[in-house]
């Protein structure tokens, strides 16, 4: 039987690389392909004397809660967000199910079929998604390793009148980078002139590299009422526990907790709770440095083995923090088409294309560096490698 489904459910159609990456998590094969957290690295004790906690303090996190979240532990967010120049109240941050929903409860609240919203190019996949769900239009705007090239963000900001920006711009996924303080400023000095909203999504800040290091998040740098931030617990502590939260203005938040009310109700509030047990009881920015140095460290593999690989036409830049590097081959390497080829042989990557939100560059890719051990990572890599270098060597041999 056919079903009638709404015309919007074709942006949320699986790909044939979705697939294909898929079977990666069952097999033998080694993936660099997810941006998944070390499983080595979870806090496990902590998080297992957190939910003990959680259980013997009685019926409350048993019960239903606010649809915001629970106080305690946005309170907690609070402090956290104060510590890197973000003021907030326990009013204006909501807990959601993960960073990703609260993408979606903004998109869901603000935008019409046909808004514009401007973003880099490549940007995260799963916004885009998101965005496009909601029948927007996405306008790439010129990027370079600093940010957005603030003569095409002014240019588009005029053309397109968005709705709002959507960023990434500490250790960006897919590409890694980080923006510098001056491109941070000028997008908002724009969107302030403009009078554009700033939505800054900032999974990986805390998996810093160089501890000497300040990057300014973009909501700091705002007096309130421009700009969403939004961060969680995922990369920090477990992802399953499916916590992140939104910090924004005010009626903006309210209006996602209306929709966040249709939606599911609240997050779960076991682990809210467990949450905030543990930021009491465990040290959470003494773990954030652990992990920092580990995967800081599985990074400097990664990119030796690039470097050893001696491929002409290979290019990164080197993360300053977060998961992953973004790879550019040589031009005639097309990594989508490669990678069937890659994963029979072991090893499995991200294809860039996909997260282009148009003029897609085929020969990229993205590689997450903290997920495997230096052994894989050293395997993975050296398979990976000599795919592309027969695909080239071929290439040649047929022109
Ligand atoms: N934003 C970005 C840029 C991400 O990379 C991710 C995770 N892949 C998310 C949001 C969502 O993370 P979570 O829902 O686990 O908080």
């Amino acid at each position: 039987m056919r079903y009638a489904f709404a015309k919007r459910v074709q942006h949320l159609q699986s790909s044939a690389v979705r697939d294909l990456l898929k079977i990666t998590d069952k097999g033998d094969v080694i993936s660099f392909a997810g941006g998944l957290p070390d499983d080595d690295l979870f806090p496990v004790e902590a998080v297992e004397k957190a939910f003990a906690k959680t259980f013997q303090s009685g019926g409350k996190a048993f019960q239903y809660g606010p649809t915001e979240g629970y106080i305690p532990l946005r309170q907690v967010i609070v402090d956290r967000m104060k510590q890197k120049g973000i003021p907030s109240r326990v009013d204006d941050v909501m807990l959601t199910t993960g960073s990703q929903q609260a993408i979606d409860l903004f998109a869901r609240v603000m935008f019409n079929p046909g808004d514009i919203i401007l973003t880099e190019n490549p940007t995260y996949l799963a916004a885009v998604q998101v965005f496009k769900s909601y029948e927007v239009t996405i306008i790439p705007v010129e990027s370079d390793e600093h940010g957005m090239v603030p003569d095409d963000l002014d240019y588009k900001m005029k053309k397109y009148m968005p709705k709002c920006v959507y960023v990434v711009p500490t250790f960006s996924n897919p590409a890694g980078k980080v923006w510098s303080l001056e491109r941070r400023q000028h997008l908002l000095k724009s969107s302030r002139k403009k009078k554009v909203i700033i939505f800054e999504d900032d999974p990986y800040g805390d998996i810093k590299f160089n501890e000497e290091e300040t990057y300014t998040p973009i909501s700091a740098l705002d007096n309130g009422d421009r700009v969403l931030y939004t961060s969680t617990f995922s990369k920090t502590v477990v992802p399953a526990l499916r916590t992140g939260w939104i910090k924004g203005p005010h009626q903006i938040i309210r209006m996602m907790a209306q929709a966040k009310q249709a939606a599911d109700l609240h997050s779960n509030s076991l682990s809210q709770h467990a949450l905030y047990h543990l930021s009491c009881d465990f040290d959470l920015d003494g773990h954030i440095q652990k992990l920092r140095k580990a995967y800081y460290n599985r990074m400097k593999v990664m990119q030796r083995l690039l470097d050893e690989a001696q491929m002409p036409g290979l290019s990164y830049i080197e993360p300053k923090g977060g998961m992953f590097f973004w790879v550019s081959l040589p031009e005639e390497v097309n990594t989508a088409g490669l990678l069937t080829t890659a994963v029979n042989k072991g090893a499995a990557y991200v294809p860039g294309a996909p997260f282009y939100v148009s003029e897609p560059k085929h020969n990229t890719m993205r590689l997450n560096f903290t997920h495997s051990t230096e052994e894989k990572l050293e395997i993975g890599m050296k398979i990976l490698m000599d795919v592309f270098k027969e695909a080239i060597e071929e290439e040649h041999q047929r022109v």
